[in-house]
């Protein structure tokens, strides 16, 4: 019988916490919605004591979010704890996941403790925890160069203080999947509760020598059966080990593993493309799994042979992950009856406001674009749905440029229901839009990055571009679409200024994360 291997996500904690990834509570509960859809046995929602942005964005999921279990993560300290059970204690399945560093350089350096003061923090604080709620997890930090005596010690006195599950961290991702599958091992042989207590033991890797997966794979074939992971890999620094290429690796070689997840892979295309839109981390086009080229066939040799028989060669079918070819659905003509019957056969669910404003923008992208596959129509509800507020709109967009012209932009936009234009130079026809926008909006960040890509084929696709603006210490991600792509262009960088500009009325007095401190 296959072994059922857990999948706890960390998207909304580790994965937030790379940089750039910032999300608003709003883009979390998304997120989280479909990590649900998603099937994962667990969300790691955030870090309750790290701002009162996190706490709230935790307790609206635990209260709204129902299957997985719902946790945050603490440092073995009784205000974090605390604050995570506030924030958690909404949930059916709440769960407290709490952590303290147990490498010599770790306890030495960074915590000023000495290994005895550690265990007995932690296990003191493990039995708080489990004084408040039902399910905790500890978390020895950097275990991967911890010494194994005192890390047998350690997760031992957790499991007796009620830890009913232990999450061994290669926090700086320095270990190799022979080491590490070894260390599993080695912990479950030499601690024997975890059997007697039927523990379950997880491992979280990073992926800073791009061995994430390999070793969350090799501690599973070693006895471990949770796995911490992320959307598209994201996470500090490399990126924590990839949930997409987990789950679809014990799946295509289940013959190998003989273990499996509950994970409704079906939604896993849908949940990559939302995390990448929401968090503006692109997913690179031969990126496993998900990327834009995992299951296209180049070379005409292998095309002639998937058109024979897709299995030579093809491990897995994309329609495995949801990736159904991008059909051409709808029409000008089209109502928006069969706009919203094609979005539900899409997964989306949109309120009457939400469908009016999607109509209309389809209607936009139908009269420039013959034909509107259904990727369009994603596109369509991420810029309708994700939004903020808008403080800021484009009504007329003229640009002049050329090889002669220096490139002037004449932007009106609509702020407050009046209308405002400017006109600027720059160095190409996007750089004249943004300043004419600056000028306008009176906001003067820095473009961190810019890109832009087609979404379908042909000169008359839409062209999506995301910025990436940053504002004291924040990043804000904008989108947009449009088969014009200076017109795609202002609406991105509006739309980024736009969410700077709401976070900075909602969110102004929140302290920003300590992420110094974290497994
Ligand atoms: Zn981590």
């Amino acid at each position: 019988m296959a072994r059922i291997i857990k999948i706890f996500d960390t998207t909304l904690r580790d994965g937030e916490q790379c940089p750039g990834a910032s999300l608003n509570p709003e883009e979390k509960l998304e997120i989280a919605r479909q990590l649900a859809k998603l099937n994962v046995d667990a969300i790691e929602a955030g870090f309750a004591i790290a701002s009162q942005g996190d706490f709230d964005a935790i307790k609206t999921i635990a209260q709204q979010i129902k299957g997985p279990s719902i946790c945050s993560l603490a440092r073995t300290k009784k205000e974090d704890i605390t604050r995570a059970w506030e924030a958690v204690k909404y949930s059916d399945k709440p769960r407290i996941h709490t952590f303290i560093a147990t490498s010599p350089i770790h306890m030495e350096k960074k915590l000023k403790m000495t290994p005895d003061h550690v265990y007995k923090q932690a296990v003191e604080m493990v039995k708080y925890a489990r004084s408040l709620c039902p399910d905790v997890e500890f978390s020895p930090e950097d275990a991967g160069r911890s010494d194994p005596d005192f890390l047998y010690k350690i997760i031992a006195g957790a499991i007796e203080a009620g830890a009913q599950t232990i999450n061994v961290p290669d926090t700086v991702g320095y270990t190799t999947p022979w080491e590490f599958g070894k260390l599993i091992e080695n912990i479950i042989q030499n601690v024997p509760q975890i059997k007697e207590k039927n523990i379950t033991i997880s491992v979280h890797v990073h992926n800073d020598l791009g061995l994430a997966v390999a070793n969350s794979l090799a501690a599973v074939l070693a006895g471990a059966n949770q796995v911490e992971c992320t959307i598209n890999g994201i996470g500090e620094r490399a990126g924590n080990a990839s949930l997409e290429e987990v789950v679809m690796n014990l799946k295509t070689r289940r013959d190998f593993f003989n273990c499996e997840t509950t994970v409704n892979t079906k939604e896993i295309y849908k949940t990559s493309r939302l995390v990448s839109n929401l968090t503006g981390m692109l997913v690179q086009a031969n990126k496993s799994i998900v990327g834009a080229n995992a299951f296209a066939h180049e070379a005409g040799i292998h095309q002639h042979g998937v058109l024979q028989d897709r299995r030579t060669y093809e491990i897995m079918q994309p329609e495995d992950i949801g990736l159904t070819e991008s059909k051409i659905v709808l029409g000008k003509h089209s109502g928006r009856h069969a706009l919203q019957k094609k979005l539900e056969d899409l997964g989306y669910k949109l309120d009457k406001d939400a469908l009016e404003k999607a109509y209309h923008r389809f209607l936009e992208v139908a009269d420039k674009k013959k034909d509107v596959s259904e990727r369009d129509l994603e596109i369509i509800v991420a810029e309708e749905i994700y939004v903020v507020p808008e403080d800021y709109t484009v009504d007329k967009i003229a640009v002049k440029s050329g090889t002669h012209d220096k490139p002037t932009a004449k932007v009106q936009l609509i702020h407050k229901g009046k209308k405002i234009k400017a006109l600027a130079t720059g160095a190409g026809p996007v750089d004249a839009v943004y300043k004419a926008i600056d000028q306008l909006t009176k906001v003067n960040a820095n473009l961190l990055d810019y890109s832009i890509q087609a979404i379908t084929g042909g000169t008359d696709a839409l062209g999506e571009v995301t910025v990436r603006i940053k504002d004291k210490d924040h990043i804000y991600v904008g989108h947009g679409a449009d088969t014009d792509i200076i017109v795609a262009s202002a609406k991105a960088y509006l739309a980024a200024i736009n969410r700077l500009l709401y976070a900075n009325t909602e969110l102004s007095s929140l302290p920003s994360q300590d992420t110094t401190l974290q497994p």
